[in-house]
């Protein structure tokens, strides 16, 4: 017989999991032919720039930085999406209403999307650019 506390930690334990599970599944919408793949499934490249020494005190390094660009092959249509962090507020409301600034827009939720539930794409490489 499993005493409180432990009956508790397995509990948890499972529903770690199911969220788990949940989150792979999470729809990944592709701002180019709209269509969507359970994240689990696709692959994740994270570009790293250069950082060369004189703007770094301890040597040179690569990073993917604050807001990472994402490119991600859509099964659907076959391009590689490559994904930017914009920031909005620097547009105008008259110019979010092109279509150009809806496709911006979609493109943002997705590198949200992207960005948030990274750790669950089915694999995940750096690829480095100068
Ligand atoms: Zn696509």
């Amino acid at each position: 017989m499993k005493n409180a506390e432990q009956q508790l930690l397995d509990e948890l334990a499972e529903l770690q999991l199911e969220l788990e599970a949940v989150r792979r599944r999470k729809p990944w919408r592709c701002p180019e032919c709209k269509k969507t793949t359970q994240i689990r499934l696709l692959d994740l490249r994270v570009v790293e720039f250069y950082v060369p020494p004189e703007f770094s005190a301890g040597g040179d390094y690569w990073t993917e930085g604050e807001n990472p660009e994402y490119n991600v092959l859509c099964p659907k249509c076959d391009q590689c999406i490559r994904l930017y962090h914009s920031k909005f507020s620097v547009f105008s409301e008259e110019w979010l209403e092109t279509d150009q600034g809806k496709r911006d827009i979609l493109r943002q939720k997705t590198w949200e999307i992207t960005n948030q539930y990274r750790s669950y794409f089915k694999s995940k490489e750096f690829i480095q650019r100068k």
